[in-house]
């Protein structure tokens, strides 16, 4: 089965701790990439091109969704319904009225291709269609992120997107041609009789089916050999990451693109919207054989019968050996002792060196090529600036005392890593507001109050975040909430899945509304700069910020546009900064620092 659900009863591992194919392939390629991307969590500048292989992609998928009995060639790109989902974001399993498929007539048979070269046709007209909406819907995305970099109009060739689009059409077709041929009378029999599989393919249809709605009679006919030969693969309308094959003891997981299951075989392919000759071929290798290891594992160690790199750049297919037994009970061994070095526990700076592995290079369809890389691994990496094995050659910030020009005492800096993001206070309820987003006043006698602004329902390890009875005069302890101080001087706890109000009981020790500290000061290195920009009822809006780091830690600082004052647009990547009386805000993991109007940005010059 391509999708293998975690069970929650014995997941002790949980969705954001396991390893996956692209950390052990970024550790690999330099252990300090992979702290500075995993565990200080900077993001890599976003250009265009990583948008548009999410186009390609999926616009070839909603192709290979759709059938040519029910849908013209000049249809419009969203004629199927959205596919009905589950609480989770998967295909609902439990759906009982008609899906997408279901609700369109079934075409005349005068309307169907004839032939191969009218099927492909069809599905070129089809994904072309789609890459256009795909395409518009990844610039919107690209352009809200605030790490975008590049140039959407000038970065994006659309000849080259569509080619892309078409040659990876054209490899699925070599795949229904090849099924109208071979396969055999048996498997049509048990298609139309209306087998489906646990998982099956998304055709805009239910779980289970009674006799197929397309079937016909006698051999195959290139219709059915459409549906037949069509792959799994992650349904578009699915929440991202619900798809999952996971592990079966939780800590490792993965995403196959196709899956080819018709004849009998079990092939996973995976599609690369590139030409294939750059060192990122050499990882695509070991991600097939990491997939190969995660299909085997879930499967009885039945193995694969075969791996595919589709460069669709390159029109090519390159297909990778699939792993021995022996060498698959290798790599799972490999694996696990990577994830317990990882994951298990996130490991020091220390534990992480610069370590570069060298450049690999490789022509077109990644083929491994004898020509020497024209650049080292530093100097292609977005984070040499500020990486000992870069071009730093200084000593990051760690705290400390710092003089500030118009200011007689030095002001004290927290190291990132010190900083106390959490915190947990008590008091009595003086007013509950309920609603989506209830908030509840809690108050410390009759002279403080706070607000606590309930943002998630659910306790990260399942209950609710507030107790649904609450009421006026309960006395509670709010636990773990982002802490803040407003303008106006109002104390407000943020409750986030990480975080719970719980009603206090006898013997339990009482934690000012006082204790909390909500402003501090910090010095680092400037990563990257980021920007977000807007248009809301009240006009234009732009949140600016920069992510900061130190020798142990790291802070993403956010703020309006106006509370960053002057200096903020001479920053460099690389510049030394304080940055005074921030605020603490986040969401679960992410934790950010608030600039407000009293917080100060201060380049530090040599
Ligand atoms: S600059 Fe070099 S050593 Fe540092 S993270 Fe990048 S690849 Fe690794």
């Amino acid at each position: 089965m391509p999708v293998r659900l975690p069970n929650p009863e014995l997941d002790f591992v949980g969705q954001y701790n396991r390893l996956s194919a692209s950390q052990v392939n970024t550790w690999k390629a330099c252990p300090r990439l992979w702290y500075y991307e995993k565990v200080r969590r900077f993001v890599m500048p976003q250009i265009p091109i990583l948008y548009v292989g999410r186009a390609v992609e999926e616009a070839i998928c909603k192709t290979l969704k759709e059938s040519p009995s029910l849908i013209v060639s000049s249809a419009p790109a969203d004629i199927y319904a959205p596919t009905p989902l589950d609480d989770e974001g998967r295909p609902d399993r439990n759906y009982d009225k008609k899906w997408p498929a279901e609700q369109l007539l079934l075409l005349a048979k005068s309307k169907w291709p004839t032939d191969s070269d009218s099927l492909l046709e069809w599905a070129n007209q089809r994904v072309l269609s789609h890459l256009t909406v795909c395409l518009e819907a990844m610039r919107i995305e690209w352009s809200k992120h605030d790490r975008k970099a590049g140039d959407w109009e000038a970065d994006v060739d659309m000849d080259r997107c569509e080619r892309m689009a078409r040659n990876g059409i054209r490899l699925h077709m070599d795949e229904v041609n090849s099924c109208m041929k071979t396969v055999r009378q048996e498997e049509v029999d048990a298609w139309r009789a209306g087998k489906r599989d646990f998982w099956p393919a998304p055709d805009g249809r239910g779980y289970s089916i009674d006799v197929h709605p397309l079937a016909q009679t006698g051999p195959v006919t290139l219709i059915e050999a459409w549906e037949i030969a069509r792959p799994w693969f992650v349904d578009p309308d699915a929440k991202p990451f619900m798809m999952n094959a996971v592990h079966p003891e939780h800590w490792f997981q993965g995403e196959y693109d196709l899956v080819y299951r018709w004849g009998g075989q079990k092939k996973i392919v995976d599609i690369k919207a590139s030409l294939g000759n750059s060192d990122r071929s050499g990882d695509y290798v070991e991600q097939l054989r990491m997939y190969a290891y995660l299909w085997w594992i879930t499967h009885d160690k039945e193995p694969v019968d075969s791996l595919e790199i589709w460069y669709l750049a390159a029109d090519t297919i390159k297909t990778i050996e699939v792993p021995s037994e022996q060498e698959l009970e290798e790599l799972g061994a490999e694996l696990h002792s990577m994830w317990s070095q990882l994951r298990e526990e996130t490991p020091r700076i220390e534990r992480c060196p610069p370590d570069p592995a060298p450049m690999r290079s490789f022509g077109p369809g990644g083929v491994p090529s004898d020509d020497a890389p024209k650049m080292s691994r530093c100097q292609r990496c977005d984070w040499s600036h500020v990486c000992p094995g870069g071009e730093f050659k200084d000593e990051h910030p760690n705290g400390g005392s710092f003089h500030l020009p118009g200011l007689v005492t030095e002001t004290e800096g927290t190291p990132l890593d010190e900083i106390k993001t959490r915190h947990t206070v008590t008091g009595q309820v003086h007013a509950i507001i309920s609603g989506n987003r209830p908030r509840i006043t809690i108050a410390e006698g009759n002279s403080a109050f706070a607000d606590v602004q309930i943002q998630a329902s659910e306790y990260k390890d399942g209950g609710p975040t507030m107790p649904e009875d609450l009421k006026k005069g309960d006395v509670v302890c709010v636990e773990n909430a982002f802490f803040q101080i407003n303008y106006k001087g109002a104390l407000i706890l943020k409750v986030d899945p990480f975080a719970r109000v719980v009603r206090m009981q006898d013997g339990d020790e009482e934690i000012s509304l006082h204790t909390p500290r909500a402003r501090w000061n910090i010095i680092g290195t400037v990563v990257y700069r980021t920007e977000k920009r807007g248009v809301s009822a009240r006009g234009d809006w732009c949140r600016k910020g920069l992510m900061l780091m130190d020798e142990f830690g790291s802070l993403k600082v956010e703020g309006w546009q106006a509370d960053w004052g002057t200096q903020y647009d001479m920053l460099k990547p690389g510049d030394r900064v304080v940055i005074t009386n921030i605020g603490i805000d986040g969401w679960a993991a992410l934790t950010k620092g608030e600039m407000y109007r009293s917080s100060r940005l201060h380049i530090l010059h040599d």
